[in-house]
């Protein structure tokens, strides 16, 4: 039974993903009327999925590995939404693939952004809304949207977006603005394809991880836990991004179809597929300072880029942040 007793204070937090959520969670938790908004059409942000045909597939993070115990042991909590992939996994000489037992990776069922739907339960969630202004007066904190419509005044808020996106909504905080804009961020170009038939090469592989010119990683998206199809996704290498960063997706999946193609030396056929070009994959020399969080103007700030970067990075921020709020 939830011990939940309503504080009949609200929370606004902008961004939908892995941070804005966990902080999100712990607040309804504790009796919060929480509401997200959001720009995208759903939850996940860098770890959300996407439609390929009549399938689905991870268009963000492909797998959650983390060090982090408590983010393991809620994971572990939740079989019916997160389980544990053991893929065959090889190096880029695509020799010798076998599971590694030492290695936990998990991943959503039946797609990634199950994880944040979870974590998004007993929140009002606004999507497709961008946010951008966030400014206290006399009511409380006023949130407008892009087109500087007013979407209400809230107790608190919490912006919960990549640093680079932080930094116009953090007018009212210049320290914490200056602290978004000084973080930069490394690319990525995600392509998801869905190929005709398994390539004879890759028979008897789920997993490429390791040091490549073209790509950072490979895997068979269709070998997850719940997932049909033959679903392939390739990761580029940041050099690789950085360097295309401004070609047009058609390009990018005849690239990187044909680097894969030299790779195994086997000729395939794509029925369809989906380019993402993730301008902010991950945080260069993310902070470790967990979260911010001022409470005379009851404003803060998490994400990974304040908290070593990565999966586990969003977790311990989100969680860090909502520990500020509830104690202060
Ligand atoms: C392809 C890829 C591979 C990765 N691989 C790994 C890995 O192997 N290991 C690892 O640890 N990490 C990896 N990461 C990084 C990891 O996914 C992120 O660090 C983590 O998910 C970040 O979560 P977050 O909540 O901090 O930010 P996000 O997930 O980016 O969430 C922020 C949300 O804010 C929304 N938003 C932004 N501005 C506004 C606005 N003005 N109004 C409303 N909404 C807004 C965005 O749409 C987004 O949904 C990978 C990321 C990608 C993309």
């Amino acid at each position: 039974m939830s011990k939940a007793i309503n504080t009949g204070e609200s929370v606004a937090i902008i961004g939908a993903g892995l941070s804005g959520l966990r902080c999100a969670s712990l607040l309804v938790e504790a009796g919060y009327s929480v509401s997200v908004f959001e720009k995208s059409r759903g939850t996940g942000g860098r770890l959300s999925s996407s439609r390929l045909g009549s399938l689905t597939t991870d268009l963000g993070v492909p797998f959650i590995e983390t060090q982090d115990k408590d983010f393991n042991a809620w994971l572990s909590d939740h079989p019916e939404t997160v389980q544990r992939w053991l893929p065959y996994q090889t190096d880029f000489s695509l020799s010798d693939p076998k599971p590694n037992e030492a290695r936990h990776l998990w991943v959503g069922v039946p797609r990634s952004s199950m994880l944040t739907r979870l974590l998004a339960k007993g929140v009002t969630l606004h999507t497709e809304t961008r946010v951008s202004v966030i400014w206290p007066d006399r009511n409380g904190i006023l949130l407008r949207d892009e087109q500087s419509e007013v979407l209400g005044h809230f107790d608190k808020v919490v912006v919960a977006t990549p640093a680079p996106q932080a930094v116009p909504l953090l007018d009212a905080l210049q320290s914490y603005q200056a602290k978004a804009a000084a973080i930069s961020m490394l690319p990525a170009w995600v392509l998801s394809i869905e190929l005709e038939k398994r390539p004879q090469s890759l028979m008897s592989i789920d997993l490429i991880e390791g040091t490549h010119p073209e790509f950072s990683r490979i895997l068979r998206d269709s070998s997850k836990p719940g997932r049909t199809g033959e679903i392939w996704t390739l990761q580029a290498s940041t050099e690789w991004s950085q360097a295309y960063l401004n070609l047009s997706s058609e390009t990018v999946m005849h690239e990187m179809i044909a680097s894969l193609v030299a790779l195994t030396g086997d000729p395939m056929k794509a029925t369809n597929y989906r380019a993402h070009r993730w301008l902010y994959c991950d945080a260069q020399s993310p902070d470790a300072i967990d979260a911010l969080w001022d409470k005379d103007k009851a404003i803060g700030v998490c994400g990974e880029w304040l908290a070593g970067g990565g999966v586990d990075g969003a977790w311990k921020s989100g969680s860090a942040l909502a520990q500020m709020i509830l104690s202060s």
